[in-house]
């Protein structure tokens, strides 16, 4: 059986302070998490995750992106040895906001994934569809190119460890969240493009997520669909007491 995931992506929020704060306050989640088979991390920025890492014990801490080159001329640039030294082994792809303000395209996010994967990390690969291809009904074209170009050619054995977060643009940040079933509809497409790809084992290992505006109030609707094995969660995530929420609620 899949594990459920709760993981919040604190995009560029929270000094090293606030997230030292945060992640102080996490020992009594974990141990409730662990005790009821979830999995739970946060996404702090680079400057933050060898203070998370130290502070949120049994949390998994991921970047919010990497380099796919080791080492080299790419300023402001963070490369997967780097994430690696400090013991970080997840790493967020695609995500929306890198795909529209640094032109993170599928291809460039096949060529992290696929060195990521080289190096047993874990991607969270981020894909979903902007509005205009929502009301377009091109939803599943465009989710279906991202999973394609985003995970070709990976090792097959690989594939189990790497999660897939389906995050309508359109829902990120805007309280406008996805019903469930859309989320259980995209979720299970998701699942059925990668069964295509790599074949059924590996397919019902990958946990896919649900993102857009999850909070307390919604989260066990989402985790309640059969395809949906978790949350990556931005706004929501921000603070202890609705970190804690949603992971309560989830299990309830
Ligand atoms: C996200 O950043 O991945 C996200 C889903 O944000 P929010 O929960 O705030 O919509």
């Amino acid at each position: 059986m899949r594990k459920k995931l709760l993981l919040g992506n604190w995009k560029m929020n929270k000094t090293v302070g606030e997230a030292k704060e945060f992640a102080s306050q996490t020992a009594e989640l974990v141990k409730f998490a662990k005790a009821n088979k979830v999995l739970v991390g946060v996404a702090p920025t680079y400057l933050c995750l060898e203070t998370v890492k130290k502070k949120a014990k049994g949390m998994i801490v991921a970047a919010q992106n990497c380099h796919f080159e080791d080492k080299g001329a790419f300023t402001g640039e963070v490369s997967i040895p780097m994430l690696k030294d400090l013991g970080i082994k997840w790493c967020i792809i695609g995500h929306s906001e890198r795909r529209t303000y640094d032109n993170e395209t599928n291809e460039k996010c096949n060529k992290k994934i696929a060195k990521l994967v080289a190096n047993d990390m874990v991607p969270v690969y981020c894909v979903g569809e902007t509005l205009e291809q929502y009301e377009a009904n091109d939803t599943k074209k465009v989710v279906k190119t991202q999973v394609e170009e985003g995970l070709a050619n990976l090792p097959v054995d690989s594939v189990k460890n790497i999660v897939v977060a389906y995050e309508p643009v359109w829902a990120i940040g805007t309280g406008k969240n996805a019903s469930e079933a859309i989320a259980e509809d995209i979720c299970g497409f998701i699942r059925k493009t990668i069964r295509k790809m790599y074949g059924a084992k590996a397919a019902n290992k990958v946990l896919v997520l649900y993102g857009g505006s999850v909070k307390p109030e919604n989260i066990k609707a989402y985790l309640s669909q059969p395809n949906v094995d978790g949350a990556l969660v931005g706004g929501a995530s921000l603070k202890i007491d609705s970190y804690e929420a949603m992971l309560h609620n989830l299990v309830k």
